[in-house]
């Protein structure tokens, strides 16, 4: 039995945690983010954690997943946003040479798509895709085991596959991006815009995804309809991936993903509609298993 232990670098917290080959958690915690020069601070409070645990367990590796673009290969953070000084950090380089582990770096979405791999909702399977609908829209592709990277390792972008060339401004510089129509926010905007048209307010920092969730099983014409449009969007650019990879199974992450059976049902059905019916029967989309874990769980398999 192996001991991996195991980063997930977010924007306000890092989660840690002990996980053994088997898959089982032996320990979890998790501490804010260091706010500044982050190349620095982020590693170093991490060996002070893995110190720490190494006075009570045999620990065999490191895995670590954390927002950013990642040089898995090198364990380089190359590039990463909303974090002050963090873009560079040689995070394996630092830690390996320090603790004399070796150790792992992914990226967040494509560590998730590998935990879900191994011990939830695309166990078995080799070949699918992961989308994660937040704020934004995070994409993993995994093709026979593997997370494909791309030429520079920076390919899944699935938010940014646009959708509408004179669609919504997004924060990529383009406009029309997948996430402007089918994140969390999307929805919650749509939502407060559509409200606005009817002449009624709605008060944005009271509303969040949950509530209108409650207005559409309750039956509000306003939150049904705007719900609908959500789940569409969300299908169409399955729908698309469908018709670019084929990759037959298709699992479901973040926020919305939550509300569970009736979600899916609807947006399998969305889906089928959509898509060139060749693609239909053998396609599933299904909501990810492993909730805020799925990136712990990642950064230990790529460990193990
Ligand atoms: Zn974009």
């Amino acid at each position: 039995m192996k001991n991996v232990v195991c980063f997930d670098v977010g924007g306000t917290f890092i989660k840690y945690a002990i996980i053994n080959s088997d898959g089982k958690i032996l320990l979890k915690d998790k501490f804010p983010t260091p706010r500044y020069n982050c190349k620095v601070s982020i590693p170093e409070e991490m060996m002070k954690i893995i110190e720490n645990l190494r006075g009570q367990f045999s620990i065999d590796s490191v895995g670590i997943c954390t927002a950013g673009l990642v040089d898995s290969k090198n364990g380089v953070v190359t590039v990463a946003y909303n974090f002050h000084e963090y873009s560079g950090a040689r995070l394996a380089e630092t830690i390996e040479q320090k603790t004399g582990l070796r150790t792992f770096v992914e990226n967040d979405v494509n560590a998730a798509a590998l935990g879900e791999m191994w011990i939830g909702a695309a166990k078995g399977e080799s070949t699918f895709v992961c989308i994660a609908l937040g704020t934004g829209v995070g994409g993993a592709i995994v093709i026979n085991g593997n997370v494909f990277g791309g030429v520079s390792g920076a390919a899944g972008e699935i938010g940014h596959i646009i959708v509408n060339q004179q669609g919504e401004q997004c924060s990529c510089g383009s406009k029309g991006c997948y996430e402007r129509y089918s994140s969390t926010s999307a929805f919650i905007r749509d939502y407060v815009n559509s409200a606005a048209k009817l002449g009624i307010k709605v008060d944005e920092a009271e509303i969040n995804g949950e509530k209108i969730m409650m207005l559409v099983k309750s039956g509000d014409s306003l939150a049904v309809e705007v719900y609908k449009r959500f789940v569409d969007n969300i299908a169409t650019g399955i729908v698309s991936i469908t018709h670019l990879l084929d990759p037959g199974l298709i699992v479901v992450g973040g926020g919305i993903s939550a509300q569970g059976k009736t979600f899916f049902e609807d947006l399998n059905s969305s889906f089928r509609e959509r898509v060139i019916s060749s693609y239909a029967s053998h396609t599933k989309i299904v909501q990810a298993q492993l909730g805020n874990d799925a990136g712990i769980y990642g950064a230990c398999y790529i460990a193990l």
